[in-house]
């Protein structure tokens, strides 16, 4: 069956199963799983992603069944469902520990992350906030703070790690505008002035700009953009409210055909306006911890107007615009790896992962049938997150154990343990810690750590932790630092 007729059994599926349901906005429920639908579909994403966007409400509010969906969309797409179903689960049991505090934002991005393991089940996540976020208006104003902060503390960094830059600002924009919208208003205002006194002298750089490109034969796309009110609200805090000291209020962007010319356009540019000390930012050369690249300079223009440019490839655009949903949209186009051809070559190495979801990605645009596990995301593969009894989260590298727990709370924590409590259970200190576990350290007043414990720890820390304790009570002990099996492995 062709896959777009899949796509219309699914809206069928969906519609039927929620019928009767409503949303808060008092429209019928199926209004809500139909615009994630379009959302995926304008991020061009794979037609699993699609489907299982259409799907993703119905396994937790109505009688559809995980293993009734993989009998009629398959696998992955069950795979798929699964994963938004136990994400939210994942986030309610977290409200239900009431353990919830910005502070913890951090944790529950990584939480999301690694619960996630597919980097689709998270876009289809982003693609359901965005619309809740776009209806916010009809819940009450408690709730709709809430929402807000949490987008904003964890679903817009989580759009920035996945490079989804436009999605990133709405989120933010939209965000803010619930939480604070007297500032909101107050910021768009000044915004809109600033714009409106520099529009001569904006035009006429860009004017005298594009004049030059257009006589060496550049060929080139130009936008202006306006700082998002957001992030110009972060910007003015770090600069006691100056918002004179804000140079990249507006910028103006060119886009060109290759990293060459880019370099090219910012020595025309210079050769135009006069830069400012210290605000050329190469971004390309040095791209950005989420893998952002562009060159950015600041100029002063003979009419002293301060402006940005900000140069980029068409590439570069559409990764900081679209991210990761740029990927697939690329691979689609079958436009090979732009890896290998060094358009986007200079990703950090930690963020090496989006290559291979890229390689698959291309796979399955192309019909190949792909391992699921291919897609799970490398990010946090070599951690663990467990739970305190309070519910905090605490990340741990993978293998370890409840000494290693013990150690990361406190070294005295850690030297006075004497049993570990794991959801519920008492376990032996050697159980491997999985993600999600609850653990909880028994200690004894005046117990001490013993040598035994050097094959029950996991950690460099913990063990780092136990042998200066084992070395002061012990002072003839003698052992290698390093965990042995580790050693050889380093490459
Ligand atoms: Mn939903």
């Amino acid at each position: 069956m062709p896959k777009t007729s899949k796509i219309q059994e699914a809206v069928k599926l969906a519609t039927k199963a929620h019928d009767g349901q409503l949303r808060k906005t008092g429209e019928p429920y199926i209004v809500h799983p139909l615009a994630v639908k379009k959302i995926l579909e304008e991020w061009n994403m794979d037609d699993d992603t699609i489907i299982a966007g259409i799907l993703h409400d119905t396994v937790e509010d109505t009688d559809v069944t995980l293993k009734g969906i993989e009998e009629q969309f398959g696998h992955d797409v069950a795979f798929l469902v699964d994963g938004v179903t136990k994400l939210s689960k994942a986030r309610s049991g977290m409200k239900n520990l009431d353990s919830y505090l910005p502070e913890t934002s951090d944790n529950l991005l990584k939480l999301l992350i690694a619960t996630g393991q597919d980097v689709r089940v998270l876009i289809i996540k982003l693609a359901d906030r965005l619309h809740n976020l776009r209806t916010l208006s009809a819940l009450p104003p408690d709730k709709q703070k809430k929402i807000a902060r949490e987008s904003l503390d964890v679903f817009a960094p989580l759009a920035d790690r996945l490079q989804m830059g436009r999605v990133r600002v709405e989120i933010e924009e939209t965000s803010f505008r619930y939480l604070d919208p007297k500032r909101y208003e107050e910021l768009k205002k000044l915004t809109e002035e600033r714009l409106k006194r520099a529009d001569k002298k904006l035009k006429n750089a860009q004017q005298a700009v594009e004049d030059l490109l257009k006589h060496e034969h550049i060929k080139y796309k130009c936008d202006g953009r306006v700082k998002s009110i957001y992030s110009l609200h972060k910007k003015l805090a770090k600069y006691d409210q100056n918002i004179d000291r804000v140079y990249d209020l507006i910028a103006l962007r060119f886009i060109v055909e290759d990293v060459t010319t880019c370099y090219l356009t910012l020595g025309l540019i210079h050769s135009l306006f006069r830069p400012m000390e210290g605000r050329v930012k190469d971004y390309i050369a040095v791209p950005k911890q989420n893998g952002y690249q562009s060159i950015h300079t600041t100029v002063i223009t003979p009419d002293k107007q301060v402006v940005e440019f900000q140069i980029r490839t068409h590439e570069m655009h559409d990764y900081a615009e679209r991210g990761l949903a740029a990927t697939f949209f690329y691979n689609e186009q079958k436009l090979t790896s732009a890896y290998t051809e060094g358009r986007i070559s200079k990703l950090p190495s930690h963020l090496l992962w989006i290559k291979e979801l890229q390689e698959t990605a291309a796979k399955l645009a192309s019909g190949e049938k792909v391992d699921t596990k291919k897609l799970k995301l490398n990010l946090f593969a070599d951690k663990i997150f467990v739970y305190t009894p309070k519910g905090d989260i605490i990340d741990l590298p993978k293998d370890s154990m409840p000494l290693d727990f013990a150690y990361r709370l406190h070294s005295e924590i850690g030297a006075t343990c004497t049993g570990a409590i794991v959801n519920g259970k008492m376990v032996s200190l050697n159980t491997k810690l999985h993600n999600g576990d609850i653990v909880e350290i028994v200690t004894t007043k005046n117990s001490k750590p013993n040598p035994g414990w050097l094959d029950k720890v996991g950690s460099k820390h913990a063990r780092h932790k136990l042998l200066s304790q084992l070395h002061s009570l012990f002072p003839n002990f003698a052992a290698n630092p390093d965990p042995p099996e580790k050693k050889e492995k380093k490459k």
